[in-house]
């Protein structure tokens, strides 16, 4: 079988890494690395259908520094090569849900989805894919910053896309790793009308401490937000729990298993939406 290359980087600073997996051209992961003096922190870590994100990430940083891995919440695309580093860090609140996200029969029907059904990349994956079965984590909440040397990575609660959801802000960079908690489409399928307004405080209290100039990196796109995506986040959850959702279009998935359920709706705030469940307003 001729290898396939997955990856792609991008050094923004000398801190800082951008690595991105990419399994088709409109499905991708991002995973921020931060460099130490003394250690190196991979934040997020992809689906995990090849073996190769460790070596990718030794062949930029080299291979003297111990290799940390924290992912922003325990879906399928984030937690799939935690197990290849030497800690895995998730906050407790998703625990329930990774033997769910290890399942590799269920990784590969998203593969399937996130490859857009391309048979070549799904038997690569079949083939390759990282045995995770194991995968222990340990738990990060807030003020337990990880000091890797020169830099400080200070875990912020962004409760609301899954129960243990976390951020992670790099103050001395401006940089701030958002997993699925913020983004020009943010899924908030789980919260009810208390749950909407709550996320609403909970994206305001992110930007009271990371400040309004940060540039916030989402977990599907390589380029970074500014904070008005955060603050239009914000107001979308607003008038949806405050029930101005008239004319708001169905939200559609990729996921075969869950196409066509007619509570999924998206709901704009500027250029940035969520996706709710009109199912839990009533
Ligand atoms: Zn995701």
């Amino acid at each position: 079988m001729r290898r396939l290359n997955f990856y792609s980087h991008e050094k923004i600073s000398d801190r800082i890494v951008v690595v991105t997996e990419g399994y088709s051209m409109v499905h991708r992961f991002t995973i921020g690395v931060v460099i130490g003096d003394k250690q190196v922190l991979v934040i997020d870590s992809g689906l995990g259908m090849t073996g190769d994100l460790r070596p990718y990430i030794e062949s930029i940083v080299g291979r003297k520094k111990p290799l940390l891995c924290v992912c922003t919440h325990g879906n399928i695309d984030h937690i799939g090569a935690a197990c290849t580093f030497d800690e895995a860090y998730l906050n407790h609140g998703d625990w329930d849900d990774v033997a769910r996200a290890l399942d590799r029969e269920r990784r590969m029907r998203d593969l399937n989805s996130f490859s857009l059904f391309n048979k070549e990349v799904v038997e690569y994956g079949r083939v390759h894919m990282v045995d995770n079965s194991k995968t222990e984590f340990k738990d990060v909440v807030e003020g337990q910053n990880f000091d890797l040397g020169g830099v400080v990575v200070e875990p912020i609660d962004l409760y609301g896309h899954t129960w243990g959801h976390y951020g992670f802000y790099i103050r001395q960079e401006n940089i701030a790793f958002g997993g699925d908690g913020i983004n020009v489409d943010t899924h908030l399928k789980r919260l009810d009308r208390a749950g909407l307004f709550k996320y609403r405080d909970t994206l305001r209290r992110f930007l009271s401490i990371t400040g309004d100039d940060v540039k916030i990196y989402a977990g599907h796109l390589n380029r970074p937000h500014k904070s008005n995506v955060a603050k239009n986040v914000a107001l979308a959850c607003e008038e949806v729990a405050n029930g101005q959702t008239q004319g708001d279009p169905p939200a559609e998935t990729i996921f075969l298993e869950k196409t066509g359920n007619p509570a999924m709706r998206m709901h704009y705030h500027g250029n940035s939406c969520i996706i709710y469940d009109a199912s839990r307003l009533k």
